[in-house]
């Protein structure tokens, strides 16, 4: 299996390459040159396997330059107990129609855990055989979940030093708390002044500018990416939607071969590109549903085929969906109208911030795609909701989903079984979620309303986030968006 770039066919690499370069030179990402299929058999005999057993076999069929060997030690160090749950992304029956798909039981208790965990290992295999043993430095701009869960990644890994920007109002105290206190030899954190895409942009730029690039290569260093542009990140989450699909009809929820739809909150387009690669790969998906909180930048372009973030940002109590540029959408755009189109409207995004794709690109887009909205008051009379009626308690982000789903459900009359991709424990983001189920504003301070969370539900915090309160805080430092790369440099010490 090669890799090409959705702006130049021409690239051909293996997949360790891509996932050692991150994004390629041209500033497109590495797509694969065909989707595998799955057949119905193949599907079926991977309801027999465990978690790990059913993330070799996805991913041996697009990272065939790995050996089974060390496709093995990566899906075996991924996931273990590092989880909390034996079966790693477990599914709850919610309701008729529901069931929620819990993606966060992993280190950080946030979704990105499950790609953070095996990319490194990725990376250790890859960088052996891509290129030849230079230092990685892997830099990371997040809108909270992903710094957390690639600093865990990859503390302490060898020949790795990861740094990570986060912006310093868009996260959530916890968020702010997981990534200031982590420990490591090799990790470096620091808030910037500004909002997400500002930060993504400092690091695309930081990544692209070839001075900085020449000044790690003198030191035998070089830039990879952990952001959700890399290759070595959506791969892993394929897994989960197969794997889900499996536990559904292992549960009785639906025979072998029925159609089931995928809701998934929605910011960089990383998890939802995920489940239309599974669907591509032959998995029996009706509509991919993608859910987005007040900046709905991806509805309105899944229905209208305008993408357009000439507007106003929200800042929400589902952060980690705060975001006006979704940079895999790229890819899906390769998939269905090539790279010459995708070439001119990312041009266009770059130069007018929107970009009107074709009619015929449209039509495919409304055929995969549902897409849907939600604001704050609506995501919190959905978690209190769902915990009254149904016992459940979601966090901010699957309650966007919940709530786009059942819109869906109601506007359209599909009632056909849905699987919600759960993103994080409620525990993350204690007082939207505990305000949302006490009705009233809290006047607490977090972990107490972690503590009163865990008293009125009957859950447990998780203890990733309960033990935070006693570490002690290692990074305080702010820089603005324009001296990122002066971070860079001082983190390395060149
Ligand atoms: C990152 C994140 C999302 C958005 O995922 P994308 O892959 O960027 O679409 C949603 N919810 C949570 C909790 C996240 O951390």
């Amino acid at each position: 299996m090669k890799y090409l770039s959705t702006r130049d066919e021409n690239v051909r690499i293996d997949s360790s390459y891509a996932i050692t370069k991150g994004i390629s030179e041209e500033g497109g990402l590495f797509i694969p040159e065909s989707i595998p299929r799955l057949t119905a058999d193949e599907l079926t005999a991977l309801r027999g396997e465990s978690y790990a057993g059913r993330a070799k076999n996805i991913l041996s069929r697009y990272l065939t330059d790995f050996t089974a060997d060390e496709l093995d030690s990566c899906v075996k160090g991924a996931y273990s107990d590092n989880f909390t749950s034996k079966k790693i992304a477990p599914l709850v029956f919610v309701r008729d129609g529901l069931n929620i798909l819990e993606l966060f039981k992993g280190p950080t208790c946030a979704f990105k855990d499950m790609a953070l965990q095996i990319l490194p290992r990725f990376l250790t295999v890859a960088s052996k055989k891509a290129a030849g043993g230079t230092g990685i430095v892997i830099l990371v701009a997040t809108s909270g979940d992903t710094g957390k869960a690639a600093l865990e990644g990859f503390k302490d890994v060898e020949n790795t030093r990861i740094l990570v920007f986060y912006p310093s109002d868009g996260v959530s105290p916890m968020q702010k708390l997981q990534m200031c206190t982590q420990e490591g030899g090799n990790v470096a954190v620091s808030a910037i002044k500004g909002n997400f895409d500002d930060a993504q942009t400092g690091v695309k730029s930081i990544f692209t500018n070839p001075v900085i690039i020449k000044r790690l290569a003198e030191n035998n260093l070089a830039f990879s990416s952990a952001n959700s542009i890399n290759w070595g990140r959506l791969a892993p989450q394929i897994v989960y939607y197969i794997s889900a699909y499996c536990d559904m009809v292992e549960g009785g929820k639906i025979k072998q071969g029925d159609k089931i739809n995928i809701c998934v909150p929605t910011g960089n387009f990383g998890n939802i590109l995920a489940a239309y690669y599974a669907k591509e790969m032959g998995l029996p998906v009706n509509k991919l549903i993608c859910a987005s909180n007040s900046n709905s930048v991806l509805t309105d372009f899944l229905t209208t085929g305008t993408y357009d973030r000439n507007r106003k940002f929200y800042t929400t109590i589902s952060p980690s969906m705060d975001i006006l540029i979704s940079s895999n959408l790229e890819r899906l755009l390769y998939h269905l109208a090539g790279s010459e189109k995708v070439k001119e409207w990312m041009a266009q995004l770059k130069a007018e911030g929107k970009y009107t794709v074709d009619g015929e690109t449209l039509a495919k887009i409304k055929e995969l795609f549902a897409a849907g909205f939600c604001d704050d008051d609506a995501t919190k009379a959905t978690i209190a909701k769902t915990f009254r009626e149904d016992g459940y308690l979601c966090d901010t982000h699957t309650a966007v989903a919940v709530t786009v789903y059942e819109n869906y459900r109601a506007q359209t009359g599909d009632e056909t079984e849905t699987v919600i991709a759960s993103t994080a424990s409620p525990f993350k983001f204690s007082r939207a979620v505990l305000e949302a189920v006490e009705g009233k504003e809290s006047d607490l301070d977090e972990f107490e309303m972690v503590g009163r969370l865990a008293e009125i539900t009957g859950l447990e915090c998780p203890a990733p986030l309960a033990n935070l309160k006693d570490k002690k805080v290692r990074f305080t430092g702010c820089c603005s968006k324009d001296n990122m790369d002066e971070v860079v440099f001082n983190m390395l010490g060149i």
